[in-house]
């Protein structure tokens, strides 16, 4: 450990998140002296953490499809492996079933990232609140959604802008003890078997119709936590809308998102449920369950009094209930060079989820990316952007320049941030497409060698 007072740090990374844990690692391994800031752990929290645990995942266990082949994220997965990602590297030893997806246990999981980085000879992890935009000296920021308010304010004040704001929601977990698997059942959507599970991986609640217009109007009449004044006017994320909100949609609008029932045989009937809720493993012992899909701003009584009529869930123990929090995020394609770099204070990098990406595994990514920056910079080397023909490149695209800074909005990897595949492909084979383009690309970027594509 080198938590010592002899400790001369060239870089000053603020927040021990998902990004920050990212970048650390990455600079630490170029042989880059690191001093790590993370309020957690000096008597602060934010709303949503409860650990002072290194990369705490706060609501999903998830890091969604593990699929390198066809899917975006799955793609992200491999290129951080293949540049020594410690975020990934510790998914990898705290994996729990999760059909095609990689979930974790959300504890072994920090235990890990945090252990790796109080371990290493270059890293100095100091448990303090930062307030202050450092005004010289190699700096990361990669505070999150929930950054302090008065950093925030800092950084609002140094960008000549408010930082922008909108909600996002979490989703409660249960106790298996507590669920009647006489009524539920096992299984993952047509029966998918992925690398850890075996096609059931998944605990299903089904629901008849019923049920579902009578569970539709309780989530429409549920008591909702008020609105503060300063939150008023401020978007949801689409990818993390509280269920309430989706429910208000449309009758239907639920049957198709979360509460789908295709591909889910009850094998107590044989057929699909009119609905289903799908429960998800959240922590190795398989002692605890998370309900997918299920993120609410639900004030806690109605939570507990409408879920319980979710069949199977009568007797619910809530190991944690759901809830709403601040999502904090700059306009990046104003603010930042492609190096992540704040262009009024070079000095400055930016990384994670306030850079305007969406997602635990985007949010290190774009750790990693800051860091291999800020190593390259501080040793004298260049190091250009990944390809945006890789996930990589196409992330860090969206967020430096690919969006209208007018209406800059966090995104997900998607293949939608990908040039198109060159020449005709067909539509079966245009996900492969996307992924063999994109690893052959990202070795030339490993190897310095010039972009297979120009850039257009
Ligand atoms: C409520 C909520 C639920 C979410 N659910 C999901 C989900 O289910 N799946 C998903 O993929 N993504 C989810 N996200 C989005 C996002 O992926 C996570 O927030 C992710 O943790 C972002 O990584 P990060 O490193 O940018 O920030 P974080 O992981 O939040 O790390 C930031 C760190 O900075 C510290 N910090 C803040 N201010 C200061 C300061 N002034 N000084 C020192 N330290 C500071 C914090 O304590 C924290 O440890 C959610 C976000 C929120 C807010």
């Amino acid at each position: 450990m080198t938590n010592t007072q002899t400790f001369e740090h060239q870089i000053h990374i603020i927040g021990g998140g998902l990004a920050g844990s990212e970048a650390a690692w990455q600079l630490a391994e170029a042989g880059i002296k690191v001093k790590l800031s993370e309020m957690r752990g000096s008597g602060e929290m934010t709303p949503a953490h409860q650990t002072e645990g290194l990369a705490e995942l706060v609501c999903s266990n998830s890091f969604r499809s593990d699929d390198a082949d066809r899917n975006a994220v799955g793609l992200l997965h491999q290129e951080m492996r293949t540049l020594g990602s410690l975020i990934m590297a510790s998914a990898e030893k705290s994996k729990v079933p999760a059909g095609s997806a990689l979930a974790v246990d959300r504890d072994i999981f920090s235990d890990h990232v945090t252990k790796a980085l109080e371990n290493h000879p270059n890293i100095q992890i100091v448990r303090e609140r930062v307030d202050n935009l450092p005004e010289a000296g190699p700096t990361i920021i990669a505070t999150g959604p929930l950054t302090a308010m008065t950093l925030a304010q800092s950084i609002g004040a140094a960008t000549g802008e408010d930082a922008l704001a909108f909600f996002d929601a979490i989703a409660p977990i249960i106790h298996r003890d507590s669920i009647d698997m006489d009524i539920c059942w096992m299984a993952s959507r047509w029966d998918k078997v992925g690398p850890e599970g075996d096609g059931k991986d998944y605990i299903n609640c089904p629901m008849d119709k019923e049920q579902y217009l009578a569970f539709h109007q309780g989530l429409m009449d549920g008591d909702k936590t008020e609105f503060k004044q300063w939150e008023k006017d401020t978007p949801y994320f689409e990818g993390c809308m509280p269920i309430e909100v989706m429910a208000s949609r449309g009758v239907e609008t639920l049957r198709y998102g979360p509460m789908k029932p295709v591909g889910l045989d009850n094998p107590r009937t044989g057929r699909w449920p009119y609905a289903v809720v799908q429960l998800r493993q959240d922590n190795k012992l398989g002692t605890l369950w998370n309900m997918v899909g299920f993120q609410t701003k639900l004030k806690h009584g109605a939570q507990v009094e409408l879920f319980r009529t979710i069949p199977g869930l009568e007797k619910a123990e809530f190991a944690r209930l759901g809830g709403l929090h601040r999502n904090t995020f700059i306009n990046s394609p104003r603010l930042l060079d492609e190096q992540l770099r704040l262009k009024s204070a070079p000095h400055i990098r930016f990384a994670g989820q306030m850079t305007g990406c969406e997602g635990y595994v985007e949010s290190a990514s774009i750790g990693l990316l800051a860091g291999r920056f800020a190593a390259a910079e501080l040793q004298g080397r260049t190091l250009d952007s990944p390809p945006i023909t890789t996930a990589l490149g196409a992330l860090l695209g969206h967020i430096t320049g690919g969006a209208e800074a007018s209406d800059f909005q966090p995104m997900n990897v998607n293949f939608g941030l990908f040039p198109p595949p060159e020449g005709k492909v067909h539509k079966k084979q245009r996900k492969e497409a996307y992924t063999s383009r994109a690893r052959a690309d990202l070795q030339r970027w490993i190897n310095g060698e010039p972009e297979a594509i120009a850039a257009e």
